[in-house]
């Protein structure tokens, strides 16, 4: 039999369901019951900070068995796996997060290794985070209104995030801010933040619909003082536009990610409603072939998504452009996914809508999809940018 992955990938694969089922899927009902996102010093997350991760550090290290580099891959199908058990939960992991994939595209190498090491210390976990969105920038991050000034060496920065995934409990946030709103995308400066830095405070943390299981902070930035080594990539980088590229360039890699999480859930609710067919119509009958032919639409549906996830990964990690194929997967997984959980609900009928049922719970967490990382109307308005040169907004 041809198996579609590696060795190794296969057997990561298998860690990441034995954590899901064991820990993933029980925190994440915990957190839809209480709103809360499970404690910081959660066993899980101490499992993850001492071997490096939710499986371990040979994620980022060999290659595959048939002289290939499965790392990238392995990243997509770990995120696809871990949000089968439960998305908030897996957004929740500790390390570097949305900051992480900034440095990627933004810091130097020596930035990278000096933000990065906080995740070597293996007794307890650490989070990363990444601020750009703003009371007034949501979808359009151009218009962030997050000042950057330069005083005596350091940067001051002063305004206001919102949204930022696990931000209250991270080591650092990456914020994103402008030199002046009047220079647009030119302005745009990423700096690192160190938490308990003074003025940098802490707002809020959201009551969400669903996906409870990580943590959505506001802030206020308050005359918060930056070293000047914090200013991501240096001065040099942000020259010819790099800065808003380099913005852009991190959700080329994560949009993919977030798609990718999107295909898990759609097979949690396809297997629920899999097994509901089987306990409650297990003879033939109309009911029972509906349902199945609805479950045969919903798997091509969620195939088809997944391979646009590997396409848009697969660019990425040989460094070419990936943002019309990003942009694909990330227009492509949340409504299928919406439909798999639409499907599973219809089919499941009364019991489905009951909150002890997990096909409830997907359903109010699924929709930040759509939001995170370019709603659905943004990535139709990147698509047609991408392949008919539409303008952008002046
Ligand atoms: C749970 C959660 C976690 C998040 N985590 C982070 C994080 O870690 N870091 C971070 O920086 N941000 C984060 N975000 C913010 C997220 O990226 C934004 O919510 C998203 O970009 C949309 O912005 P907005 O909510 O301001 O909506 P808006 O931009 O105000 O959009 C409102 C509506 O207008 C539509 N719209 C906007 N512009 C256009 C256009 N040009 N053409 C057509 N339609 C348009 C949108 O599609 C949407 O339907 C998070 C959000 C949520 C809900």
């Amino acid at each position: 039999m041809v198996t579609p992955y590696d060795r190794r990938t296969a057997e990561i694969v298998e860690e990441v369901r034995h954590l899901g089922r064991t820990y993933m899927r029980p925190m994440g009902l915990e957190s839809d019951a209480t709103g809360l996102p499970p404690p910081a010093d959660h066993p899980l997350y101490l499992i993850c900070a001492r071997q490096g991760g939710l499986v371990g550090r040979e994620v980022g290290e060999d290659e595959g068995d048939e002289g290939l580099d499965w790392r990238p891959f392995r990243s997509l199908l770990i995120n696809e796996e871990s949000a089968y058990w439960d998305r908030g939960v897996a957004l929740s992991l500790p390390g570097p997060g949305l900051g992480g994939a900034a440095l990627r595209t933004t810091a130097t190498a020596e930035q990278r290794a000096r933000f990065l090491s906080v995740f070597t210390d293996h007794d307890r976990a650490h989070w990363g985070a990444m601020a750009m969105t703003e009371p007034g920038a949501g979808s359009d991050v151009a218009r962030i209104q997050t000042r950057a000034r330069h005083d005596g060496g350091e940067w001051v920065l002063n305004g206001s995030k919102m949204f930022c995934s696990n931000g209250a409990r991270a080591d650092w946030v990456v914020v994103w801010a402008t030199l002046d709103p009047a220079l647009g995308r030119d302005g745009h400066r990423a700096f690192l933040v160190e938490r308990d830095t003074p003025g940098f405070e802490l707002l809020r943390i959201e009551h969400k619909m669903g996906s409870r299981g990580y943590e959505t902070a506001s802030f206020a930035l308050d005359e918060v003082r930056v070293p000047e080594e914090n200013l991501l990539g240096g001065e040099a980088f942000y020259r010819s536009r790099e800065g808003f590229r380099g913005a852009m360039a991190t959700f080329n890699l994560t949009r993919p990610i977030h798609a990718a999480q999107g295909v898990g859930m759609g097979r949690a609710a396809h297997d629920f409603a899999l097994e509901f067919v089987h306990t409650d119509y297990p003879s033939e009958g109309r009911r029972r072939t509906r349902a199945l032919e609805q479950l045969a639409t919903i798997r091509r549906q969620l195939q088809t998504a997944r391979l646009m996830c590997l396409h848009a990964v697969w660019l990425a990690s040989r460094g070419l452009p990936n943002t019309l194929e990003a942009s694909y997967a990330k227009l492509y997984a949340p409504p299928a996914v919406l439909r798999s959980v639409s499907v599973a609900l219809d089919i499941l009928g009364e019991a489905g809508v009951r909150n002890d049922k997990m096909v409830e719970k997907l359903f109010r967490d699924v929709k930040i999809l759509d939001i995170g990382e370019g709603t659905q109307q943004v990535q139709r308005v990147v698509v047609a940018r991408q392949l008919f040169g539409f303008p952008r907004d002046p």
